[in-house]
């Protein structure tokens, strides 16, 4: 009788893991509607830069994401259209050339209209510690994306300062998906991970020396923080300031370009 059970449990599983499979590469396949394609022409500069044969790619993985991403309004915030499609757009940048085209482990964006404060505890020997901070969007480990809306609007409608929260956020969601956040992602080989490790390394270190003597320049002084943040405002800049970080640090450039399939320089 058991035996007839687990039968049932596992054909039963199999077929969920089938429907949940084909929904998800019909999704992948199939383009936007005219009128969001107008609102990624008209809100994310990024999207009309990007080469032609992605677009359709991007496309997919917008549907995608859309499919199986919840979105919540806090503070007031009504999520539309335009809002979903402009952090999907720029989420699935970072995935439109990589094999998973997917971020996995959590399903919830938090939208807030503005800056917002959150409470953060920390330690300082015995005595706990709490501090107010302005953020402008977080990651949670295994858990939600925050947003600010005005910071998703403006990170996306300038595409060449080099400040994107939504570039930024999922940044880290890809850096935990091997169940740590520490600047390392999943690479695409296993014999990639020395060179990765020894350039990133090398890189931080140059950039910590820049940032202390102020001649920082292409990546955000934020990277100072810790190697996932570096690896976050790197990525941003990566995008959004693409052609100078390949022109002054060109190593940093290429793990990235390797990481994400792309060369936003050329485009
Ligand atoms: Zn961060």
């Amino acid at each position: 009788m058991i035996f007839i059970f687990l039968a049932l449990v596992v054909i039963i599983w199999g077929i969920q893991r089938y429907r949940v499979k084909a929904r998800r590469n019909l999704l992948l396949q199939q383009p936007l509607s005219s009128e969001h394609i107008k609102i990624l022409e008209n809100n994310v500069p990024l999207y009309t830069r990007l080469p032609n044969e992605l677009r359709e790619t991007l496309q997919g993985c917008i549907n995608h994401f859309l499919d199986e991403k919840v979105f919540v309004g806090c503070d007031g915030v009504e999520i539309t259209d335009e809002i979903r499609l402009v952090i999907a757009a720029n989420a699935c940048m970072l995935l439109v050339n990589r094999e998973m085209k997917r971020f996995p482990g959590f399903e919830t964006i938090l939208v807030y209209p503005d800056t917002y404060v959150a409470r953060q505890v920390s330690y300082d020997g015995l005595v706990e510690v709490h501090e107010h901070s302005a953020r402008a969007g977080e990651s949670w480990h295994r858990g939600p994306i925050v947003l600010s809306l005005t910071d998703v609007v403006q990170g996306s409608s300038n595409e060449h300062d080099g400040h994107n929260v939504v570039l930024h956020e999922f940044a880290h969601k890809l850096d935990e998906e091997n169940g740590v956040m520490d600047g390392l992602p999943v690479l695409r080989e296993s014999a990639h991970y020395k060179e990765w490790a020894e350039v990133l390394t090398r890189e931080y270190d140059e950039f910590l020396k820049r940032v202390k003597r102020g001649k920082n320049k292409v990546i955000d002084e934020y990277g100072a923080v810790s190697a996932p943040e570096f690896f976050a405002v790197a990525t941003e800049s990566f995008f959004e300031k693409s052609k100078q970080m390949k022109k002054r640090l060109p190593e940093l450039y290429q793990q990235l370009q390797i990481f994400y399939g792309l060369d936003p320089a050329e485009w």
